[in-house]
């Protein structure tokens, strides 16, 4: 599929659709996309001709990295493991990745998914500081983490279609 960015256009924020909504600029100039008190609609302050993309590509970027520095430091002690770094950036496919140095990468969309579904891609890269791989010893730890793990690939791979910026 491929973003448009139109009013009322439907995007996923945390596995839920918003409608996205542009509305003039007022408060804050700091966020210029927040999701609307009813939980319905994410608000774009932005003025005629203005870039709507860029505000929601920050949108979910910052909410990523609100989800990676709450989550993380939770399973990496559970799971005796010590990331080098942790960052955010936007991606077209892939959801994360984990160096050979021990830095760890997420994609911006990951706040896009639902969030038992970015909860295993945290996980699930965590285990590559132990198991640079997808072999049996990989998943076996990824199980032993979260054991309905493989449910959640399916539905990240069902999210994963509309999850696009
Ligand atoms: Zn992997």
């Amino acid at each position: 599929m491929k973003r448009l960015y139109y009013e009322g256009e439907l995007i996923p924020y945390r596995g839920k659709p918003l409608a996205i909504r542009i509305v003039p600029p007022q408060g804050s100039p700091f966020r210029l996309a927040t999701p609307s008190e009813d939980g319905l609609s994410l608000l774009v302050r932005v003025r005629p001709g203005e870039d709507i993309k860029k505000h929601v590509i920050f949108f979910f970027t910052a909410e990523t990295e609100e989800i990676i520095r709450s989550s993380l430091p939770q399973w990496a002690k559970k799971l005796g493991v010590r990331p080098v770094s942790a960052s955010v950036k936007l991606a077209k496919s892939r959801w994360g990745s984990c160096s050979s140095f021990g830095k760890l990468f997420f994609n911006s969309r990951l706040s896009m998914l639902s969030d038992d579904v970015s909860e295993y891609i945290i996980v699930h890269e965590l285990c590559h500081l132990k198991q640079m791989n997808h072999s049996k010893a990989f998943w076996d730890l990824v199980r032993s983490a979260l054991p309905g793990c493989m449910a959640l690939r399916s539905k990240l791979r069902a999210e994963e279609k509309d999850a696009v910026l």
